[in-house]
Order: structure tokens, then C-alpha cells, then sequence
């Protein structure tokens, strides 16, 4: 029999919205999470480099089992803003609708002109990383990117890191089809400079050039570490730890880096974009301040952006600058709404890497020790904070919730039959394991019948 309690609607399954979900549940209080996707995992399938094939089946384990909680129900395929629009979800009386919806749009490149090209010469990071991680499926139905070589990465942070990986590998891995040898990102991920000493081959020797990473600032300041910079000692090994990142990765991976340089223009031909015009900065505090005069131009088949990702606009949901607009920062309660809450990285978008000392010693030491695993770890760092942040987030929901009257069971059941409904519409039935198994993607190692590679260093 149904009882009376209150019932939460958490939009997005993946880190922040299975967190949500099994942290209300744990309080008793029934949850319905709404994903656009038909997986739940949102970053970890699609964003997280699929080279990461230990951390990635780990983290949506941990999804899986948070989104099999008794009073939680999963509705699939259903997009916020799309398919359903908040006023009528609050008509329905939820408790609270709590937003999960992470950071998946692409901060806008600062040459505005650039988005006229996107698929001529351009592309924005996430959607590059959605491709890269499904591309070896024969059954996909992502659109194909286009891969070149001596590409332009701009960007900073480690998704910069990552799609200049992807793209090196991508380069290397056709050049050496051409020489017959056969390889797969999961056997790069090692080291490209491994791989090819074993061939006795040479980037040169393969006629690559390489992709190059652009930043505005010097290499020493790329967001790239969780470590405390607060003071001059701090600061001083966090800039060295930076630079051993950013030197290790480009040894293995054999991108090329060019630091202080700021995209002012772009250069387009026969209706692709072909390059960009970069100007020359210098640094003043935090700031990259451009030297006029030094703009030149750098041609190039491709130039990916990858200066960070934000939350999305969606319809009925207010936005001050980059993020949604809380009326109440100590509850993240969306401004204009009773009971609309925002958590994990879709309260802030995720420009920087929250710097925070305590967990990240571990990673830190792996990075100036070694290479192989220490970005595998940081991601799951991250992860692990973004838990223990939406689990305060929701303590403080609850805390809210209790302050008002339950809803009655006779309510708790037609939310119930509308979660049915949401459900049917998108032909889910219930059985969340099946569901997942006919959805998964075809995995890489599956299609090589590898074994698990250790390439995550565990
Ligand atoms: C490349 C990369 C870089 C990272 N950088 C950082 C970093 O700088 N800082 C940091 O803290 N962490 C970072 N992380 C870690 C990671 O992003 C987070 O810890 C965590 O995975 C994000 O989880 P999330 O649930 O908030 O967001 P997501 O994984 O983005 O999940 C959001 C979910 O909501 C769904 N959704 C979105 N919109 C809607 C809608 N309108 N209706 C219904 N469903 C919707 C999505 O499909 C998705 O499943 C990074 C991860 C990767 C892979």
C-alpha cells in the first residue's frame, strides 16, 4: 500500500543524478530520474575517452546499482525542455525537481564567426568526444567526423588533453594502416612513441605532423591539476606539476603545444573554415592580455574548440551568464521556482577543476612519478567530489522537504501512473538490466576480443 511521503523528480542519471537518486531514496523518499538519453551514464560514456575502459565500466556499475534502489524509477529517452516541459512536470505536484543535468554544452568559441563552419572545418569539443567514443561501432548511428592532420586544438584544461590524444591517435593509426601495420587506440593509450620505436618508425618517417594545442596562457598555468595555488610555495609546484603533465603527455602522444596565444579571427576558403588568426598574449596576474600587432595566421584542415563545457539553456529555467540562476545559493534553488534545485556540476558548469588538496595527493604523486593511470584517477577524483557534493546538496533538499507537508498516497499513485505513462512512451517496461543490455554500445575491446587492458594503470 502506498503511503504518504514525498516523491522527487531528478533530471539526468548519470554521477550527480544517480547520486541524487539513491541519496533521497536512502531517506525513504521516492524518486522517478528522467534521462534524454537511453543510458544513463552521461559523461562516463560519452565524454570520459574510451580508452578509460576500466574507470568507465566501474562508474556505470555504480550508476546501474544506484538506479535499481527500490524507490527509484528510471524513464529513458525522455529530454527536459523536449519531451516534457517543467511547468507540466510541477502541475504533477512533485516535492521538489532537482536538476542533474551536468555541463554538455560547449563554452562559445571567442571568435563568434567560427560557428557558421561547424562540420566545415570546425567543431566544438563534447560532440567530437560523443563521436570519438563511438566511432568503431558498425551499428552507430553517429554522424562521421572528419579527422585531419595538423589539426588546431584550442584549449587548456585535460578534455584539451584528451582530444589532442584522440586526434593523434587517429592520425597515426591511418598513417600506419598505410605502412600495413594495424593497431587501435586501446595499444596507443600505452604511448604512441612506444609503438612506433617497436616499428622503428618515426612521426616524420610516417609523413604526420602532428595536431598542435593552442592555450592563451603559459604552460605552467593550464587548469590541469587539483592542487592548491594559494600560496607562492603552493603555486610554484602546482606550475611544475602542470608543466610535467603537459610535457609527459606530449612525449607519449607527440601533439604539438603553443602557449600565449589567443584566437582574434578566422580564415575560411571556399566555405570551410581553413585556419585561424591567433594574437600573441602576455600574462598579467590570471589574465591573458593580447600584444596588438602580433596577430598572424596558422592554416589548418580542422580546428577543434575545447575551452570548456557549461550547463544548457533549457525552456522555463532562468540563466545568469554561463549558468542557471539560483535564487538561493546555499539550497541552489532556481530562481522563480519553490521547489526547483540544481546540483553537481550543473551548478557551476565545469570551466575549472575544483582545486582541493586532500584526495588529490594520491594522483599528484602518480603524476610526477609516472605517466600511465594518474588521468584515469583524477577523473575518478572528480567524480568521487562530485558525489560527496550532490550528497550535501540533497541533505540540505531533505532537510528542506521535511519542513513541508508530505503528499498524500492518493497523489504519490497518480505520479506513479505518470511515470508509467513517460515510461511506455519510450517502450521501457521496467526491466532496467535488459534495457541497458540492448542499448549498450558495441565496445572497442569486445570488437578486438581483448582482454581488459591496463591502461588505466590499476
Ligand atoms: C572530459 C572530461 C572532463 C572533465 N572535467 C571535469 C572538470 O573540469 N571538473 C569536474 O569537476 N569534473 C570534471 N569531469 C568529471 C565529470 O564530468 C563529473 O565528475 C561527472 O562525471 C559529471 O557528472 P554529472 O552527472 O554532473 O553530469 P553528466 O555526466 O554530464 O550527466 C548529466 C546527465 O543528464 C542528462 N541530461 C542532460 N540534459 C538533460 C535534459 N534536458 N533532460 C534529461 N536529461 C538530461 C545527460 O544525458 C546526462 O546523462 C570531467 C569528465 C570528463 C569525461
Amino acid at each position: 500500500m502506498v503511503e504518504k511521503g514525498h516523491y522527487v523528480l531528478v533530471i539526468g542519471g548519470a554521477v550527480a543524478g544517480a547520486e541524487a537518486a539513491i541519496q533521497f531514496a536512502q531517506r525513504g523518499i521516492r524518486v522517478a530520474v528522467l534521462e534524454q538519453n537511453a543510458l544513463p551514464y552521461g559523461k562516463i560514456e560519452y565524454g570520459l575517452p574510451k580508452w578509460h575502459v576500466k574507470l568507465r565500466n566501474k562508474e556505470e556499475a555504480a550508476i546501474d546499482a544506484k538506479l535499481q534502489h527500490p524507490l527509484v524509477r528510471y524513464v529513458p529517452l525522455t529530454r527536459l525542455g523536449r519531451d516534457v516541459r517543467l511547468p507540466e512536470l510541477l502541475r504533477w505536484g512533485f516535492s521538489a525537481v532537482v536538476l542533474a543535468n551536468g555541463a554538455w554544452r560547449d563554452r562559445p568559441f571567442p571568435v563568434p564567426e567560427a560557428d557558421a563552419y561547424i562540420g566545415r572545418g570546425f567543431y566544438y569539443q563534447n560532440p567530437f568526444m560523443v563521436w570519438f567514443n563511438q566511432m568503431h561501432d558498425p551499428n552507430g548511428t553517429v554522424e562521421p567526423y572528419e579527422v585531419a592532420d595538423g589539426a588546431i586544438v584550442v584549449g587548456g584544461g585535460l578534455a584539451s588533453i584528451d582530444v589532442a590524444k584522440a586526434l593523434m591517435m587517429l592520425t597515426v593509426e591511418e598513417a600506419l594502416r598505410r605502412y600495413g601495420i594495424s593497431t587501435h587506440v586501446l595499444e596507443m593509450e600505452h604511448g604512441i612513441d612506444r609503438l612506433l620505436q617497436r616499428h622503428g618508425l618515426t612521426l616524420e618517417a610516417l609523413g604526420v605532423r602532428g595536431c598542435t594545442l593552442y592555450y592563451r596562457r603559459r604552460a605552467q598555468d593550464m587548469p590541469l591539476t587539483p592542487m592548491p595555488t594559494d600560496t607562492p610555495e603552493r603555486l610554484a609546484r602546482a606550475q611544475m606539476v602542470r608543466l610535467k603533465v603537459l610535457q609527459t603527455a606530449q612525449r607519449r602522444y607527440l601533439f604539438n603545444f603553443q602557449e600565449l596565444c589567443l584566437p582574434v579571427g578566422i580564415l575560411t576558403e571556399g566555405g570551410r573554415l581553413v585556419g585561424l588568426v591567433f594574437c600573441r598574449t602576455r600574462i598579467d596576474g590570471d589574465r591573458a592580455v593580447p600584444i596588438p600587432g602580433t596577430e598572424h595566421e596558422v592554416r589548418a584542415p580542422l580546428v577543434i574548440s575545447s575551452i570548456g563545457s557549461i550547463p544548457e539553456v533549457l525552456p522555463d529555467i532562468p540563466m545568469r551568464g554561463e549558468t542557471y540562476a539560483l535564487a538561493d545559493p546555499e539550497l541552489c534553488r532556481v530562481e522563480g521556482y519553490e521547489n526547483v534545485f540544481v546540483v553537481g556540476n550543473a551548478v557551476t558548469g565545469r570551466g575549472n577543476i575544483q582545486e582541493s588538496l586532500n584526495h588529490s595527493r594520491r594522483i599528484v604523486q602518480r603524476i610526477l612519478e609516472q605517466y600511465l593511470g594518474w588521468d584515469a584517477q583524477l577523473y575518478e577524483h572528480l567524480n568521487r567530489q562530485q558525489e560527496s557534493q550532490v550528497a550535501d546538496e540533497v541533505a540540505r533538499i531533505a532537510r528542506h522537504l521535511t519542513a513541508r507537508p508530505p503528499l498524500e498516497a492518493e497523489q504519490i499513485s497518480l505520479i506513479d501512473d505518470y511515470i508509467t505513462q513517460l515510461q511506455q512512451r519510450v517502450g521501457y517496461d521496467g526491466d532496467y538490466p535488459r534495457w541497458i543490455q540492448r542499448h549498450l554500445p558495441k565496445r572497442l575491446e569486445d570488437l578486438l576480443h581483448l582482454e581488459l587492458p591496463d591502461a588505466d594503470g590499476e
